[in-house]
């Protein structure tokens, strides 16, 4: 490709609106313009290197026997209906009516599809294992898209759906997309490494997300460097003791805190209890209904971990009204002390099973650092007043006791817990392997004949790949302060040839043009920088296009029969100029 013909609209500044590098990178070298907040055009240069990770990711998946096919973007709700995400990811479904008033869902996702394909078209276990992929356009309602392509309205996703007789087969399965993952992601130039991730509302412990570690990055990632234990800090946990059990027996005392509705106030003169002998009350609406959460004053709440233990993800924090209606007093003074609570509070009757049942009574859920705590101090469910001497076990009825609290930096390992501690880095999302088990199947009725003749629920999985994010988290990583330095693999071009005059006739535009027309014949990608600018413009923009690979040809080094090729972010090197192609080609090795 020539310069003049191609379309490189290469940008010196940066729109104000791109806050982080790879978003200004993305929009200074041309590859990508904005049409709105979250939607943008891929232009030429940017849909080449896009192009590039969609084929390293379909051969990858190919490789592990994958099915590619394409599933519509435009869905009817009732599927969404049926598998009950129309409410639970409803704050994400982009819907619009047709002329008919009639309802559709821009695709986010394609559970709801694959699995209503299956189970039209699976129905023995002959059939099975089976994993279909597509690479295709996605939507989703962000709350707040920004940062270019990381986080866009419209984006392209690689998702696929994995279909298998029985939970071994299925985690089998599993493997195999984990391995293709760090093959794909090797391959793009990233490093990226898997953390062990959330299953929130499907449970389980097969979820794993690959991670570009960087400053800019969503997640924050919780690793131990000595064992290489790695988990997204919603699912993580660590080794950190329990709160440490005082002398038992004193009686609760009631005290008045006029004023006092923080953790902090309460830890200052003339009170002076630390945050760890507190412990703080939360009241969330999950379902319309409130439940209590106990969590030690110095601990932070990790929500992701409370959607498992409630079952959904459709819950948030309790008004300040709603607090009064359900403990009688405002944040601040709250607490679950039974003898301060409204009769129907505290462990539900159990039902015959023995198990609690799921009423109308309140569930108080604890935090498991606050097992066998006393001595505590807790907000007495009276506006200004809080109780001391509390002990967990004997004033507060419990009803399930779980992992709740964020884990901190520095906090020790689980797994090795005398060695130097967790760290904690943010990074970005880029892939995600799931094991769904049956929800899916369940739901749309996924079934299958197993060799006994019983209809089974296939075991399903789901595994996706941000493209878009992807292509952008390479930039994020590769890069210096002149541009883009694309890794070989993902690169729009491999090769960019410099001339530094352009006359038609001259030695120097005659040699560029050979060594183009050679290097285009042995099927390398090769971009010839044909513009009549200066040499200082024509550098800076192969820099920040961030060409592999940069051969220079100028009338000086020409007249000693040289020319320079300079690897991005590499040393210029001169070489014979009958041999430059070999030498090119040598580097792409
Ligand atoms: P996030 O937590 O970042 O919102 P997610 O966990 O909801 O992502 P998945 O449903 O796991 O995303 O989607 C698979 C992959 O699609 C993600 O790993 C990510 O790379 C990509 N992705 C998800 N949402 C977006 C988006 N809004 N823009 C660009 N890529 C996205
Ligand atoms: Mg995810």
């Amino acid at each position: 490709m020539k310069w003049t013909q191609a379309f490189i609209p290469t940008l010196r500044e940066a729109p104000a609106d791109a806050e982080i590098l790879s978003h200004k990178l993305l929009l200074r070298a041309g590859l990508i313009r904005k049409l709105a907040g979250g939607v943008y055009t891929f232009l030429p240069l940017g849909l080449r290197a896009l192009r590039k990770v969609e084929q390293i990711v379909r051969e990858e998946m190919d490789r592990a026997g994958a099915l590619e096919l394409l599933m519509p973007a435009l869905q009817p709700p009732e599927i969404w209906q049926q598998s009950g995400r129309y409410e639970t990811a409803g704050n994400v479904l982009f819907k619009l009516k047709d002329s008919g008033n009639r309802e559709w869902i821009l695709s986010p996702t394609a559970e709801e599809v694959i699995t209503a394909t299956a189970a039209a078209e699976i129905n023995s276990y002959r059939q099975l294992p089976k994993n279909f992929y597509q690479i295709s356009v996605k939507f989703r309602d962000e709350i707040r898209p920004r940062f270019g392509l990381m986080r866009a309205r419209e984006f392209i996703m690689k998702d696929a759906y994995s279909f298998d007789v029985s939970d071994e087969a299925a985690q089998v399965c599993y493997q195999k997309m984990y391995d293709a993952y760090a093959h794909i992601f090797a391959r793009c130039g990233l490093k990226a490494f898997p953390v062990e991730a959330d299953t929130g509302v499907i449970g389980g412990k097969f979820s794993h997300e690959f991670m570009v570690p960087a400053e800019t990055g969503e997640n924050e990632v919780v690793y131990c460097e000595a064992c290489g234990y790695a988990a997204n800090i919603e699912k993580a946990t660590s080794g950190i003791p329990k709160t440490a059990a005082r002398e038992a027996g004193a009686a609760i005392e009631k005290f008045a805190t006029p004023g006092v509705v923080t953790i902090e106030a309460l830890s200052k003169e003339p009170y002076k209890v630390p945050a760890n002998r507190q412990i703080k009350t939360l009241v969330y609406i999950a379902d319309s209904k409130p439940v209590i959460i106990l969590i030690r004053g110095d601990d932070q709440l990790n929500e992701a971990k409370l959607a498992g233990v409630i079952g959904t993800t459709v819950f948030r924090p309790a008004t300040p009204e709603e607090c009064v209606a359900t403990l009688g007093a405002k944040p601040g003074s709250l607490g679950a002390v039974a003898s301060a609570l409204k009769s129907s509070a505290g462990v539900p009757p159990a039902n015959s099973e023995g198990r609690p049942e799921a009423r109308a009574t309140l569930q108080i859920f604890a935090d498991e650092r606050l097992r066998g705590a006393n001595g505590m101090t807790t907000g007495a469910n009276e506006d200004g007043f809080h109780f001391r001497n509390v002990s967990i076990e004997r004033d507060i009825k419990v009803t399930q006791w779980f992992d709740l609290r964020t884990v901190t930096a520095g906090e020790p390992c689980a797994k090795c817990p005398d060695k130097s501690g967790l760290k904690i880095r943010r990074a970005i999302e880029v892939g995600h392997v799931f094991k769904l088990g049956t929800k899916y199947s369940e739901k749309l009725g996924a079934t299958f004949l197993d060799e006994a003749g019983t209809r089974k629920p296939a075991v399903m999985g789901c595994y996706g790949i941000g493209i878009t994010r992807t292509l952008q988290a390479v930039i994020e990583q590769c890069n210096d302060k002149d541009g883009i330095i694309w890794p070989l693999s993902v690169a729009p071009y491999q090769v960019c040839i410099t001339p530094l005059g352009v006359a038609p006739d001259s030695a120097v535009m005659k040699l560029a043009e050979k060594i183009y027309a050679d290097l285009t014949a042995r099927g390398v990608e090769v971009i010839l920088d044909d513009r009549d600018e200066r040499p200082g413009v024509k550098f800076k923009d192969a820099d920040l296009v961030g060409f592999p690979i940069r051969v220079g040809i100028g009338e000086k080094s020409l007249a000693k029969g040289e020319v320079e090729i300079k690897p991005r972010g590499g040393a210029l090197q001169p070489v014979k100029a009958d041999t430059a192609v070999e030498a090119v080609i040598k580097l792409l090795k």
